[in-house]
Order: C-alpha cells, then structure tokens, then sequence
C-alpha cells in the first residue's frame, strides 16, 4: 500500500504547516497592506524586516509551479531591496513597499 503511505505523509505535511502560528511581527506582509506608513514602519522596513533563516522553507509560488520555481535564500543577498514576507508567502521590494502602494507580489518595479 504504498500510495496510502505517501498520502497520509502529505497530510501530516499539511497539517503542519498550517497549525504553525504566524508570529514574526516584523513581517514585511504586516506593513504592505497599510495605507499609511509612520515612521515605526518605515524604519522596520528598511533596517529590520524579518528575514528567513537558511533553511527556511519556501513555498512553490501559484504562478510558478509549473516550473517548480521556488523563492532562493540566495536573493535576498543578491537583491538588498528585496523582503520576503512568511504572511503573504511572497517576496517584495522594499522600496515600492515604501514609496509607491500599487506594488506588491508580482509587480514589476
Ligand atoms: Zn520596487
């Protein structure tokens, strides 16, 4: 019964990612959704988003799947404007987070 086996892991998997409770407060994701930003905001974004460890898991964007496309730790590095938020499961730029309110995940800046 090896397909049973696989269906109940993904199950399992299933079960544990969505009991986790959400607790980063620095999630980028807390702030994008504001039409007002204070200074308080303003600052976490730029100085102190929260930021997922190494092994963080990322989820397979909906858009992307097809091509198994998954968000890589690496661009974070690579791009100083970009924020990953675990809330909207998706990555922003900081700045258009900042400065122009139409951006958001998938934009173009
Ligand atoms: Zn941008």
């Amino acid at each position: 019964m090896a397909f049973q086996a696989a269906s109940e892991e993904v199950e399992h998997q299933l079960l544990q990612s969505t009991s986790k409770p959400i607790t980063n407060i620095n999630d980028i994701g807390n702030i994008v959704d504001k039409s007002f930003l204070n200074d308080t905001d303003t600052k976490l974004v730029l100085t102190n988003p929260w930021v997922p460890d190494t092994k963080y898991n990322f989820p397979i964007f909906e858009c992307n799947k097809k091509r198994g496309l998954k968000f890589q730790h690496k661009w974070l590095h690579e791009f100083k404007w970009l924020c990953y938020s675990e809330i909207k499961s998706g990555a922003f730029c900081k700045h258009c987070v900042l400065f122009a309110k139409s951006g958001g995940v998938g934009s173009q800046c």
